[in-house]
């Protein structure tokens, strides 16, 4: 639903700015259900009720000038029976915002921005849900043959108008913050006609993934972008900002059009290798934030016991130099700080990391972000090559499998000499297959470095254990604590807050004066 409250002016006078109106609107949201507020819509005036007066005095602004207007609508309200606002013909033109999904979960994030004119509407991200409505893990293995009509009516694709290749293209650019599934997963069923704007290293991993997890990504109307060089969509200026986060090449989004600056940050921590670029942001922010759209992932989330990226690199070194015998170690291959720490511990313990064809590739793709990102024929790397993925690999580029046979590494070297071996792992036939036959070489050990989700879902621990191989957590989350988004708002000082990618909206309250919490689905107008 979308509201807009008209200028009053001259009657109400500058009780109804356009910071009285934004507040009443946020009210008129936040109690739609309320009689007296249907009322207030369909016949013109409503009449005033304690509650309507308490729901005004809750909302409480840090700005001086905002919480005056309020105390001063308050104050007049309290002396009259009913509430009218009359409209003097003008409408506010105003840019709208529609969370489609992410309002209330984490994963399948789906935001449009839509300008006043309505010429422009962009999509930012576009992602697979994590979750099924009773919060059971959603498979998409299992709707991956749904056609598109089906996924729509399975609210698997939100639904919305001229994205899809079953309608005619009315939106004007796709824009993706990152190359985690749960951000872009559903681009395959966008209209071809429509623009994807991403970094580079998102789109190397989408190259990646379309190679080695069939994800089925058309990448040939693809531009990309430069952090912290603004671009134009239409009417909307663009400026992506890198963030540290568990997918390298990360943006956030200051999106600015008809004088509102919204701020949307994506997925980002603080904590991470790059965790400087937090401090920076918040040390130089942008100013005159109006509207910061902030992720809240690790709300109800336990921190865990490693605080940060270099606390796990220690923690795995740690392991790696009291091991006597083979590591395995389980994480993400695009999980680029990851695959760093474990190389750089590997390398402080003396001992020869084991990667695959798949993670190979994602290195070399990956290495031109950064000169710290290991590659296969640095000392130290070498590289075991399965059918699976040499065949893959194959398919996209022959020559990739010579260039890389300098590090390759035969099964029987790792299997007599597993002491000084950390091979890089994945819960599949493929390793389980290895696991089983290097059983007896004992005193092996195993590192799970993802999110602990990941365990719980899996048998993996049921899988060790027979084979005697102990299973110890090292991970930090790719997601910002409490205090780092405290940090951000903080320093971006917007007027409103509008959670997404979080499972606990309101707990968004008690961290901020000035919570928006918004519904999948609603617009909402920016004024
Ligand atoms: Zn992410």
């Amino acid at each position: 639903m979308s509201y807009c409250l008209y200028d009053a002016y001259g009657y109400i006078g500058d009780l109804a700015s356009n910071h009285g109106l934004t507040l009443m609107s946020a009210y008129v949201r936040k109690v739609a259900h309320e009689p007296q507020v249907k009322q207030f819509f369909e016949e013109g005036y409503a009449p005033i009720t304690k509650e309507l007066i308490a729901g005004l005095k809750e909302i409480h602004s840090p700005d001086k000038d905002i919480a005056d207007t309020i105390d001063n609508l308050v104050n007049l309200l309290a002396r009259c029976d009913s509430v009218a606002i009359i409209s003097d013909g003008t409408g506010i033109e105003s840019p709208e915002l529609t969370i489609h999904r992410g309002t209330h979960e984490i994963g399948g994030s789906c935001v449009e921005l839509c300008s006043s004119s309505g010429a422009t509407r962009i999509i930012i991200d576009i992602g697979l849900p994590l979750v099924n409505k009773d919060m059971s893990p959603f498979e998409w293995s299992i709707h991956r043959k749904s056609t598109l009509p089906q996924l729509l009516e399975k609210k698997i694709l939100p639904s919305v108008d001229g994205l899809y290749e079953n309608d005619k293209p009315a939106v004007t650019a796709v824009v993706l913050s990152h190359a985690h599934l749960d951000h872009y997963g559903l681009l395959p069923f966008v209209h071809a006609d429509i623009p994807v704007y991403m970094s580079v290293g998102t789109k190397s991993l989408a190259e990646v993934s379309n190679a080695f997890l069939n994800t089925n990504v058309k990448l040939d109307r693809v531009k990309t972008f430069e952090m912290w060089q603004t671009f134009q969509i239409g009417e909307f200026a663009i400026t992506p900002y890198l963030m540290d986060h568990s997918a390298p090449d990360a943006a956030a989004f200051l999106i600015e059009a008809d004088g509102q600056r919204i701020f949307y940050t994506g997925d980002f921590r603080g904590h991470g290798r790059k965790g400087v670029l937090l401090d920076r942001l918040t040390k130089d922010p942008p100013p005159r934030i109006n509207y910061l759209v902030m992720e809240g992932s690790m709300l109800g989330r336990a921190e865990g016991l490693y605080p940060d990226e270099a606390s796990v690199e220690q923690a795995i070194r740690d392991v790696f130099l009291s091991q006597k015998g083979l590591c395995y170690v389980f994480t993400s291959s695009q999980n680029l700080d990851r695959l760093v720490s474990i190389y750089r511990a590997a390398r402080h313990s003396g001992k020869t990391l084991v990667v695959d064809l798949y993670t190979t590739f994602v290195l070399d793709k990956l290495g031109v972000l950064s000169k710290s990102v290991p590659q296969f024929n640095w000392e130290g790397v070498r590289v075991l090559y399965s059918y699976y993925h040499a065949q893959k690999l194959a398919e996209l580029d022959k020559a990739l499998l010579y260039k890389y046979k300098s590090a390759k590494i035969e099964f029987e070297e790792i299997r007599d000499n597993p002491e000084n071996k950390v091979l890089l792992a994945k819960d599949n036939r493929y390793v389980r297959n290895i696991i089983t036959e290097l059983k007896d070489s004992g005193k092996a050990l195993a590192i799970f470095s993802m999110w602990h989700g990941y365990l719980e879902r899996g048998d993996l621990e049921q899988f060790l254990e027979p084979n005697s191989i102990p299973i110890t957590e090292i991970h930090t989350s790719g997601h910002a604590y409490i205090n780092q988004l405290q940090m951000l708002a903080n320093a971006l000082k917007p007027r409103w807050i509008i959670p997404i990618h979080t499972f606990y909206p309101e707990k968004f309250r008690n961290m901020f004066p000035n919570v928006m919490q918004a519904e999948d689905g609603e617009t909402i107008s920016l004024c």
